[in-house]
């Protein structure tokens, strides 16, 4: 799991500053406590630390909670408000609700939040979040290490191995698709690119959006309205370059010839939209399909309408190549982001069949 730079940990220590506290934790080497960062009951030499993500790090390297600012002297439970924080870390990816966690505890909910609060400087709620984000970047970064490298040489062959191939191409189940989002964290950034501005954005999982358009907000408009109740956060560059080196890969494959880049996708949708979209990544660059041809190879000839419709719904441009079917007479059919786009996007992949 990440953690901020040391520089930015000392500073935080030092300056005792509480709004790191739930970020990390830091171990004294030689007394067996370790603290959050807001803690004023130590004297502390900057360079016996050492450093911990979660409770469950810093207790599993051998490490037992400060008394002044953990263990929380106003709350009779302040051990198991240790263990709720665990719990937390453990199940991050779960929805967690305060009451569920209040009756682990045996207390009343706005008890538990506010001694929760006390001891650990963050709600419940935050320090969920706080470790979902951490989880979300440390997955990304996994994956796309060098991008240029992992990506255009070995096909992203780390990919399997953090997500497993299965979940790689996983489809929500249309239940919780209906959900709109609910209870997801969904990351986006909007950069320009050879064929306008893209806003891309990705669950855990990989990216659930992609899409050309003229402003950003109408792009964010469009984001929101398919993930209503996600929790959508804007990544600033230098916090998650890695939505970047994502952008970058699609950009690099649009102006300038590169491979399509095989990014981890998140498709959400019902099942034959799921269907349909899995099978429009296997047709290859450079050939097109039309819809009844789509219909027919997923084993549902008549279904030629709703394969034109799950064309039309995919929310993933590019990287899901919607733009590779077309109409039964062969003309250009619908395009969410506009035929003009459509158009060029198959003009680019037959030229580079020529060349
Ligand atoms: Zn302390």
């Amino acid at each position: 799991m990440t953690l901020p730079p040391d520089r930015v940990m000392k500073e935080a220590i030092s300056s005792k500053d509480p709004s790191r506290d739930g970020q990390f934790f830091y171990g004294m080497v030689g007394t067996g406590i370790f603290c959050k960062p807001s803690c004023t009951s130590n004297q502390i030499d900057l360079e016996k630390l050492e450093f911990f993500r979660t409770i469950k790090d810093a207790t599993q390297a051998g490490y037992q909670p400060c008394k002044a600012c953990l263990l929380n002297p106003d709350w009779a439970g302040s051990i198991s408000l240790i263990k709720i924080a665990r719990y937390i870390e453990d199940h991050a990816d779960e929805k967690l609700t305060l009451s569920s966690l209040s009756g682990m505890a045996g207390v009343s909910p706005s008890r538990l939040q506010r001694a929760f609060k006390k001891a650990f400087g963050v709600s419940p709620k935050s320090y969920q979040d706080a470790i979902r984000i951490q989880m979300f970047k440390y997955f990304l970064r996994k994956k796309s290490g060098s991008i240029t490298e992992a990506i255009y040489d070995s096909g992203f062959g780390s990919i399997s191995r953090v997500y497993g191939e299965e979940s790689r191409s996983l489809g929500m189940q249309p239940k919780s698709y209906k959900a709109g989002g609910a209870g997801e964290v969904i990351f986006y950034a909007c950069r320009d690119t050879t064929y306008g501005l893209v806003l891309m954005a990705a669950t855990g999982k990989g990216v659930c959006f992609l899409q050309f358009g003229q402003q950003k907000q109408s792009l964010l408009t469009a984001l929101s309205t398919e993930f209503p109740k996600a929790e959508l956060i804007c990544s600033p560059a230098q916090e998650a370059p890695e939505l970047d080196n994502w952008i970058d890969a699609v950009n690099l494959h649009l102006s300038n010839g590169a491979p399509k880049p095989d990014l981890p996708l998140d498709m959400q949708g019902t099942a034959f939209q799921i269907k349909v979209w899995k099978f429009l990544l296997s047709i290859k660059e450079g050939d097109t399909l039309s819809y009844g041809e789509v219909a027919n190879q997923i084993g549902r000839p008549t279904a030629f309408r709703s394969v034109a419709t799950a064309c039309a719904k995919n929310r993933i441009a590019v990287l899901i190549p919607c733009h590779r079917v077309l109409r039964g007479d062969g003309s250009l059919g619908g395009y969410r982001w506009g035929s003009e786009r459509k158009q060029a996007l198959l003009d680019m992949e037959k030229q580079r069949q020529r060349d």
